[in-house]
């Protein structure tokens, strides 16, 4: 158990896990993006860890950056997202494969849509680490999906709770109680 700020997390998922999920999908991404050369694009802050490991595996050639946006304060989402740092390259022509820590609710998603609908890319591809599917509440594809998990809230491997957590190597669980089924 750990506790971060006011709320107690649990040990939710090992770092040998993650790193098998990571493996998984680096596999599928590469045996679909072989003739290819992809930019991978992280979603800052929370994709980090992910995306690092992520390039590391990654067998062959392809250009890494970050974008920046913002739906969640504190455990809950809101529909209050900002894109906070642009692309500057041009992307015309082409893959994208958007690289997403987790899909909650899917409204940055929907963001990230947006900002690439002028971009006139050759193919816009969502990759997600982690997937919540009771919380999602649109329709864009998936296209890669590390690890699907239920609806709570949680910190690790990029991930923080106001601003704690994101350094640890392993995932862990918003710890619930009765008064708290409300909020997550
Ligand atoms: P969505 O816009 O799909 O609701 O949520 C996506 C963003 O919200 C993620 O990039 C992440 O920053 C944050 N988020 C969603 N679920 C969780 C969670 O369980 N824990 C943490 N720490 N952040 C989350």
């Amino acid at each position: 158990m750990i506790q971060l700020h006011d709320l107690q997390f649990k040990p939710f998922i090992n770092a040998e896990t993650l790193e098998g999920a990571v493996q998984k999908m680096v596999d599928a991404i590469a045996e679909d993006l072989k003739d290819d050369m992809p930019v991978f694009i992280g979603i800052l802050n929370g994709s980090f860890m992910f995306v690092s490991d992520f390039v590391k595996k990654y067998p062959h050639p392809c250009e890494v950056t970050f974008i920046k946006l913002a739906s969640y304060e504190g455990v809950k989402s809101t529909e209050d997202i900002q894109r906070l740092i642009g692309l500057t390259q041009d992307l015309s022509g082409r893959t994208i494969v958007i690289l997403e820590d987790i899909i909650d609710s899917g409204n940055t998603l929907e963001e990230v849509h947006r900002i690439f609908k002028n971009e006139n890319v050759k193919q816009l591809l969502i990759a997600t680490l982690f997937y919540k599917p009771e919380a999602y509440k649109k329709d864009y594809k998936l296209d890669y999906v590390g690890l699907e998990i239920p609806n709570k809230f949680i910190v690790g491997y990029g991930l923080d709770y106001n601003g704690l957590g994101r350094d640890l190597p392993e995932v862990y669980q918003l710890k619930t109680t009765q008064h708290m089924t409300n909020l997550v």
